[in-house]
C-alpha cells in the first residue's frame, strides 16, 4: 500500500532546516507495509499546500504531513487539510481542555493565539501530544488518510510511537517490508561487492551496498506478505552475510562503534582512558555520548602539543626521534593514558588531518595505539583527506572498532 509525505515549512525550502522527519517516517512506514511512493518539501503557504495536499490525498491511501502545527499564521496545515476536506473547523472542547491544562502545568495561561491548537473538523479526531502542546490530526475522508504531525522532530516521534504506528498496525494489511544494515569497515566498496557475491542479483530479499563516512553498510530489504514471510526472506541472507563479512563487521542497524565497545567494556568490567591530539577530544566526545559510559570511561586528555604530550607522559625521546605522528607516539599515549588514569584500555591517536602536510607526512595520516595488559599495538590508516571533520571522525571510528576487536578476540 502506498505512502505519501508533505514536510511544510519555509525554513526548510531555505535550506536553514534539514527535513529529517521525512527521514524518520520514509525508514519506519515499510516495517508497517507502507511503501512511500513520494515525499514533498513545501513552504508555510496554504494555497500551494492545499493544491500539493489535495493531489497527495486523492491518489494516496495514506498522506502523512509534518509541520505547520504551531499556533502562529504561518501554520496551515490544519487549514490545508479543512480545505481539501471542504469542512469548516471548529474548536473542541476536549482538545481546548488539554490544551489549557497544558499550559497550567507550565506556570501560564494559554495564550489565546494557541486555540488554533484545538481546532478539529468533523472528519478527524485530535492526536495527544506528550512532548508539546500541539495535537496532531488523524482524518479520514472517502477511504483515504491524511495524517498531520508536529514539526519538532521529538514530537513527531513521540507521536509517531505512541499514537500513529499501533493505528496503522490495526489498519494496514499488506505487504510487510523489513530491512537490515550491515555495517562494516576496512574494505572497500569494489571488494564488498565481489566478496557479497550473487545474492547481489535477487529481488527479494534485494541487497544494496552503500559507502559512508564510517565504512561501507549493506542494506537488506526483504519483503513477505506477513512479518514471518518477511522475516523469513531476510534471515538466511543476513546470516549468510554475517558469515562472509564477519572480521570487519562492526555493527547493525542503528547501532554505533561507540555503543557496541561501550556494551563490551561494561560486560567485562574493563575500562578506558584516551589521550588524543589531531582529534582533538572528538574520541571522548564520542565515547561519551552514549548514556552509562561513565562505568567504563576514565577520562580523556587533548594533547594537541608536543609539550603536552611529554607533560602527560609520552617519552620526549621518542617524539624527537619518530615524529610526533608515529607509531611510537601512538602507542606510548595509548600507554600514558592507561598508566595515569588508571584504566585496563588505552587509546592514543596522532595524526594529520590537513591541509597541509606535517613531519614530511601527507594529511589524512592517522595512528592509532591501543595499550593493555598484554601489550602494545598500533595501525596506520590513511584517509582521503579532504575535509578535516572527516578525517578526524574516521581516525575515531577507526580507533573504536580495533579496541572493539581486540575486545572481542580477548572474549
Ligand atoms: P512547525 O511545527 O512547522 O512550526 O515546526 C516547528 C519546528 O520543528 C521548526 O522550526 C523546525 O525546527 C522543526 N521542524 C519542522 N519541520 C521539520 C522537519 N521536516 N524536519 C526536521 N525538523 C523540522
Ligand atoms: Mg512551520
Amino acid at each position: 500500500m502506498y505512502a505519501e509525505i508533505i514536510a511544510s515549512g519555509t525554513e526548510l525550502l531555505m535550506g536553514e532546516i534539514q527535513d529529517t522527519n521525512s527521514s524518520f517516517l520514509a525508514s519506519h512506514l515499510p516495517a508497517l507495509g507502507l511503501e512511500v511512493r513520494q515525499a514533498t518539501l513545501v513552504g508555510d503557504d496554504l494555497e500551494h499546500y492545499t493544491e500539493v495536499l489535495e493531489r497527495a490525498w486523492k491518489r494516496t491511501p495514506f498522506t502523512f504531513t509534518t509541520g505547520g502545527l504551531g499556533p502562529t499564521v504561518d501554520d496551515v496545515s490544519r487549514e490545508a487539510i479543512a480545505k481539501v476536506f471542504q469542512e469548516e473547523v471548529h474548536v473542541d472542547t476536549q482538545l481546548l481542555e488539554t490544551l489549557k491544562t497544558r499550559f497550567r502545568e507550565r506556570g501560564t495561561d494559554m495564550p489565546p493565539h494557541n486555540i488554533k491548537q484545538a481546532w478539529l473538523i468533523p472528519s478527524a479526531v485530535g492526536l495527544p501530544n506528550r512532548s508539546g502542546t500541539a495535537p496532531g490530526w488523524w482524518a479520514e475522508k472517502n477511504g483515504h488518510v491524511i495524517i498531520a504531525l508536529p514539526g519538532p522532530p521529538r514530537e513527531l516521534y513521540d507521536m509517531w510511537e505512541h499514537e500513529v504506528a499501533p493505528r496503522l498496525r490495526e489498519r494496514v494489511h499488506g505487504s510487510v517490508v523489513l530491512t537490515r544494515t550491515i555495517k562494516t569497515l576496512g574494505l572497500g566498496e569494489a571488494l564488498v561487492d565481489e566478496m557479497a557475491g550473487p545474492i547481489l542479483k535477487s529481488k527479494n530479499p534485494y541487497v544494496g551496498i552503500y559507502a559512508r563516512p564510517d565504512g561501507i553498510y549493506l542494506r537488506v530489504i526483504a519483503r513477505g506478505t506477513t512479518r514471518e514471510e518477511a522475516s523469513g526472506l531476510l534471515r538466511p541472507v543476513e546470516e549468510d552475510l554475517r558469515h562472509t563479512f564477519q572480521a570487519n563487521i562492526w555493527g547493525i542497524d542503528d547501532e554505533t562503534p561507540e555503543e557496541s565497545v561501550g556494551a563490551l567494556l561494561r560486560q567485562r568490567g574493563f575500562t578506558l582512558a584516551t589521550m588524543e591530539s589531531c582529534t582533538g577530544g572528538m574520541l571522548a566526545d564520542t565515547i561519551t555520548n552514549v548514556s552509562g559510559s561513565s562505568h567504563y570511561f576514565k577520562g580523556g586528555i587533548v594533547s594537541y602539543t608536543n609539550e603536552l604530550k611529554v607533560a602527560s607522559g609520552v617519552p620526549a625521546e621518542l617524539i624527537e626521534r619518530h615524529g610526533a605522528v608515529s607509531s611510537q607516539v601512538a602507542e606510548a599515549m595509548a600507554a600514558a593514558a592507561r598508566l595515569r588514569m588508571g584504566a585496563d584500555f588505552g587509546i592514543g591517536i596522532t595524526g594529520v588531518t590537513g591541509p597541509d602536510e606535517l613531519e614530511g607526512k601527507p594529511p589524512g595520516t592517522v595512528f592509532i595505539g591501543l595499550a593493555h595488559a598484554g601489550g602494545r599495538e598500533s595501525s596506520q590508516q590513511r584517509f582521503p583527506a579532504n575535509n578535516r571533520t572527516l578525517v578526524k571522525r574516521r581516525a575515531v571510528t577507526t580507533a573504536l572498532l580495533a579496541l572493539r576487536r581486540i575486545l572481542n578476540a580477548a572474549s
